[in-house]
């Protein structure tokens, strides 16, 4: 037997319900490995698949975490054997299959890639699926050229902001910084970032289509009128790369930016990136990523504080990256 973050739901009320609970291997999903989980983590789907779904969670009981670190404990696959460490984002686990919020997952080999050389499994999940990415961002930015000047990172003090920030800053880039949280100036400095820009400095600019050319590129973790206006202010022939709606789904912009600034706008998706780029997207990440600073954006949690985390990054009041220990 081991411990899970189960999730249930009242069939009756249609009301759903965390706890942790006991559960034991014969209850796992079907999968050709089963990993001994070490870390999990805290993304915004996470808060989504604790609370009612949204519409992700096919099937209750369910075990959330959309990503997870640890070690293989058995494996009906070549390409794994047992004390092999490995790492999980994407492929709909913690959505539609049951994920990293448990002390052992059992998974398809294809979603999982071997754990890179210079990081350890905390380290991994410090990263995460909002790290990672926030290095596919950073990788698509670099492939359309990334032009002079800041480059722009939205929803700075979040998950995907954090790493950005700091990988774009380690790159030797300026960064500046969206943030509504004014009190997170000194850490987003501490991750690199050479300007803070508030909130409301973007969302509230003329809103004219097309704005003075201030940034060199944008990693954009809000959407909404956050993107609208980043496109709108993009230089010449420079990039968006499109991560996230905690700010909206809606996309209130005109064509003008993409037909007379010749901008680009890149969307990312981690969920079905293909083994070879999300290896590479992790060979990036260990090589790119300075350790001290991922190490200044941990907050460590254990199972029994999910509950409570997921309602936080729901309201946008995670600062950086939570760290799971499943086993603390
Ligand atoms: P976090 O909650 O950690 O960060 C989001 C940040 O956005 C907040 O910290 C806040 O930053 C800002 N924010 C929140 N609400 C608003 C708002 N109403 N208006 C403007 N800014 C707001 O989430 P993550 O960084 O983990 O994820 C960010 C987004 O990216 C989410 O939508 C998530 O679903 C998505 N995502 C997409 C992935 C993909 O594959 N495309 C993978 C991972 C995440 P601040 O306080 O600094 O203003």
């Amino acid at each position: 037997m081991f411990n899970a973050l189960v999730v249930e739901k009242d069939e009756e009320s249609g009301k759903t319900s965390a706890a942790v609970k006991e559960i034991s291997d014969a209850d796992l999903p079907e999968g050709n490995v089963t990993v001994a989980v070490e870390y999990s983590t805290v993304n915004y789907k996470d808060g989504l698949c604790i609370g009612p779904g949204g519409g992700l969670v096919r099937q209750y009981p369910h075990v959330p975490g959309i990503d997870f670190a640890g070690t293989v404990e058995s494996s009906e696959d070549d390409r794994y054997s047992p004390g092999d460490k490995v790492v999980l984002t994407g492929w709909r686990v913690g959505e539609v299959h049951w994920g990293g919020y448990a002390q052992k997952a059992r998974v398809n080999a294809d979603w999982l890639v071997p754990l890179p050389k210079g990081l350890d499994t905390r380290q991994a999940m410090a990263v995460g699926t909002a790290g990672f990415t926030a290095m596919l961002a950073v990788m698509a930015l670099e492939d359309h050229g990334i032009k002079d000047g800041p480059v722009l990172v939205t929803g700075a003090a979040g998950g995907v902001g954090s790493v950005a920030t700091a990988i774009l800053a380690n790159l030797g880039h300026e960064v500046a910084g969206v943030t509504g949280r004014p009190e997170t100036a000194d850490y987003l400095k501490s991750l690199g970032a050479t300007q803070i820009v508030p909130r409301e400095e973007i969302n509230e600019t003329t809103k004219r289509p097309l704005e003075a050319e201030t940034w060199g590129g944008c990693v954009d973790a809000v959407g909404g009128e956050m993107l609208a206006r980043a496109l709108g202010q993009i230089k010449y022939g420079g990039s968006v790369a499109a991560v996230g709606l905690a700010g909206g789904a809606g996309l209130p912009a005109t064509v003008i930016p993409f037909l007379l600034r010749g901008v680009n706008l890149l969307g990312i998706d981690s969920v079905m990136q293909p083994y070879d780029n999300r290896l590479r997207a992790w060979e990036r990440i260990a090589k790119d990523l300075p350790m001290d600073k991922l190490e200044a954006m941990i907050h460590p949690a254990t199972l029994g504080d999910l509950p409570g985390l997921g309602k936080d990054i729901l309201k946008g009041q995670v600062k950086g990256r939570v760290v799971v220990d499943v086993n603390a």
